[in-house]
């Protein structure tokens, strides 16, 4: 193989071959760089580059191993990083001009997990605004573009670590997932995007949007890529309050298993009216694939789920308005060069630092706290999120998988849903259930529409991600979609 195509590889693929001595982390990284110095003027998936620091760290690794040291499956794998997720030394922007100069002056703790295990940051990656958004069209610096059409939208907030890995601009790529970041991207650009069980991998150190749902994930290029990579980041951390102190084993002993006897459950809801017609094909044909392996499977209902994207939008903004007070030109953040007096520092301060999107759903949540609405719309969304939460407990007791869409369509041109916040904010409707209700899922290709990848979302009950990872494994070996690569 042309050492300059090193970069179409996956991940296991790059492990195999530095292990075996046939390549130098170091000439992985050159394919890398020489990648995105041939595509990224057309994606833009990236706000930071970190060639010197990349470099310096490839060639400790190539050492090492020249060395005869053992190293793990990361070792000199490079990767992509959201800037949301806080790296020492690097600029940390949230694509927000409030934080536009911020230097981290500590590591969170999965960027520090993935370099002690030899991991690569070629980069940090664009999102919407403090990963508020459905395509990243909100971030105040680019818009990156989608690799299968670059006049579509990648999908958000993480659509820079999502292009970045469709585009090989990186082998995988960290991202946040609040109410379907991680799997909307990854369903938009044809690459597996991972969602864990809340708290499964610890938030120290990304920036907080909405606590209650907020989880770091990872974007893969196959099923095999993402257990890997899942096994460096899951475990617990005393620094994450919301950290769970247990074991989850190795990920890849989920791999190549039976799904012969899989119950799987497809809520109608999610395949009604909204979801375009050929999205819904290609998730029930993804669906038979698994029906020929083994697996059973039934329609169900959740009748609460049609108030899941209310209930996400009224919390999460609830949230987001109590987390992003600290950004008053003072503590935090862009101050304004000019002000009279204190309350005008942080009104001008503010004003300038936040985008319209931000600002909108602070209004918001800071309404729905007001004591005016706090019980009719925060206290009734706890409630309604505490019954979506137990009718989906329910339907695990019998299910040991749900699959729906990812997304309700393909991708749509930039600009075409961002002047209409509330279809904008409907097309979350497949994803935030599982942030809800704190459980696992993923979103793996499953075809093609119009030439653009469509995803199905695969769910598991809390702490089921190895049922997720087989059930998505046995399907990748039988369809190879993920193969397909955009030409650009
Ligand atoms: N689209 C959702 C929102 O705008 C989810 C974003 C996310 O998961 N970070 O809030």
């Amino acid at each position: 193989m042309n050492t300059l195509d090193l970069f179409s590889l996956t991940l296991h693929e790059i492990r195999d071959m530095m292990r075996n001595g046939e390549i130098s982390s170091k000439e992985v990284l050159d394919s890398v760089y020489g990648r995105i110095e041939a595509v990224e003027d057309k994606i833009e998936a990236y706000l930071t580059l970190t060639k010197d620091y990349a470099y310096e760290a490839a060639e400790s690794i190539d050492k090492r191993r020249l060395k005869g040291e053992k190293l793990g499956d990361l070792a000199g794998i490079p990767m992509a990083v959201k800037d949301n997720i806080s790296t020492k030394g690097i600029k940390t922007t949230c694509a927000s001009k409030m934080l536009e100069n911020y230097i981290p002056p500590f590591d969170a703790h999965v960027f520090e997990k993935l370099k002690e295990a030899g991991a690569i940051l070629v980069g940090k990656t664009n999102l919407d605004e403090f990963a508020m958004g459905c395509s990243t069209e909100t971030s105040a610096f680019k818009i990156t573009k989608n690799p299968w059409d670059l006049e579509r939208v990648p999908g958000g907030s993480s659509g820079g670590s999502a292009a970045a890995v469709a585009a090989d601009e990186a082998y995988f790529a960290i991202g946040s997932d609040t109410g379907g970041s991680m799997r909307q991207p990854a369903s938009l650009c044809g690459v597996i995007g991972f969602k864990p069980t809340y708290g499964a991998i610890s938030r120290y150190g990304l920036v907080a949007f909405a606590s209650s749902f907020d989880q770091i994930g990872t974007f893969a290029k196959d099923v095999e890529d993402c257990a890997i990579i899942l096994n460096y980041l899951y475990g617990y951390d005393e620094k994450d309050t919301t950290s769970l102190p247990i074991e989850f084993g190795d990920f890849k002993e989920a791999l190549n298993k039976d799904i012969k006897g899989m119950k799987i459950g497809l809520p109608k809801e999610y395949y009604d009216k909204g979801i375009d017609g050929e999205v819904k094909e290609m998730i029930l044909d993804g669906v038979k694939v698994l029906e020929r392996l083994g697996a059973h499977v039934e329609e169900i209902s959740l009748p609460y789920a049609k108030y899941a994207v209310p209930v996400y939008y009224i919390i999460s903004s609830s949230e987001a308005s109590s987390n992003l007070a600290r950004f008053d030109g003072v503590r935090y953040g862009y101050r304004a060069k000019e002000y009279k007096d204190l309350e005008e520092l942080y009104v001008n301060s503010r004003s300038q630092g936040f985008g319209s999107e931000v600002k909108f759903r602070i209004m918001l949540g800071t309404y729905s706290l007001s004591s005016k609405c706090y019980d009719t719309h925060y206290n009734r969304a706890l409630k309604v999120r505490r019954l979506i939460k137990q009718e989906l407990e329910e339907a695990f007791v019998k299910y040991d998988i749900l699959i729906t869409p990812t997304y309700p369509t393909i991708a749509s041109k930039i600009g075409e849903k961002s002047e209409d916040l509330v279809a904008m904010y409907m097309s979350d409707i497949c994803t935030v259930t599982a942030n809800i209700a704190g459980i696992p899922a993923m979103s793996i290709p499953c075809g093609f529409s119009k030439g653009l990848p469509v995803g199905m979302q695969i769910m598991s009950k809390a702490m089921g991600e190895a049922d997720i990872i087989k059930a998505a494994h046995a399907f990748e070996k039988n369809t190879n979609y993920y193969k397909n690569k955009p030409t650009l």
